[in-house]
């Protein structure tokens, strides 16, 4: 296999990319200069050095130390704790300057026919950590999808022993059905925040 082959492989390997698209991108690349070349593969390269994972809420993040912004400042709410599923989601509720809770990145959803996965034993362990520190309610922010939904009712039985201690609410309606939380406005997002609802 030639190189062209083997990149536009590595290009098909990325979500929602077919092989004709992932074509389309090595000659793009081909066409392009070779500084702008150097400088893509040189930002791919990067990622293995300047982005790591938060060690509390998963979420990626480039920086010094072992925390995001969200985690270390001080000022945001520790009564509150929102599961997402991706980090993409958190940048759209935070768009809704509605939100000073504090977050944990799930890292995927189970789909209806048994695969995927989330983050089972990391959110016990930042669960007692948090309810150390004054947790008081849990916001499940999944994507209304049936994917987002059978994994909020997946999320909600691994939080039956927490109950007495903690409330467990969802985002309220306004999220339209079929919807990612990714893609929803903020407007929409900020109603589905405010309204959100005991689980
Ligand atoms: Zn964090």
């Amino acid at each position: 296999m030639d190189t062209v082959e083997r990149l536009a492989h590595a290009f098909e390997r990325l979500p929602g990319i077919g092989p004709r698209q992932a074509k389309r991108f090595v000659y793009h690349l081909l066409a392009a200069s070779p500084s702008d070349r150097t400088l893509f593969a040189k930002l791919i390269g990067a990622l293995n050095n300047d982005v790591q994972q938060c060690s509390e809420c998963y979420k990626f993040w480039s920086g010094s130390g072992e925390m995001c912004g969200y985690c270390s400042d001080n000022l945001r709410d520790d009564g509150l704790l929102m599961l997402v599923e991706k980090d993409q989601d958190i940048i759209a509720i935070e768009r809704t300057n509605g939100y000073r809770g504090r977050y944990f990145v799930l890292g995927g959803v189970l789909t209806l026919s048994g695969r995927g996965s989330v983050r089972e034993r990391e959110l016990i362990h930042i669960l007692e950590l948090r309810l150390k520190r004054g947790l008081k309610e849990i916001v499940l922010a999944l994507s209304a999808t049936s994917e987002g939904e059978h994994t909020t009712d997946y999320v909600r039985k691994i939080l039956t022993p927490y109950r007495n201690r903690v409330r467990i609410t969802t985002l309220g309606r306004g999220l339209a059905t079929g919807n990612e939380l990714e893609y929803a406005d903020a407007q929409t997002l900020s109603s589905a925040l405010m309204n959100r609802k005991e689980s």
